[in-house]
């Protein structure tokens, strides 16, 4: 495997988890259920708990 192939093939899989870690960190966990909801979601959407300000 050459070093351009190898390096191809390492920002692919970097690619990869960072499209997947993002938008996880991008999303509120809800502390009564721990479902995620999006940032300005103002209540979970899975158990409607309000989510408190400033977070
Ligand atoms: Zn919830």
């Amino acid at each position: 495997m050459s070093g351009l192939t190898y390096a191809v093939v390492m920002l692919s899989v970097m690619a990869y988890i960072t499209a997947i870690v993002v938008p996880s960190l991008l999303r509120r966990r809800c502390r009564v259920c721990g479902g995620r909801s999006p940032m300005d979601a103002p209540q979970c959407r899975k158990c409607g708990e309000s989510f408190p300000d400033g977070m």
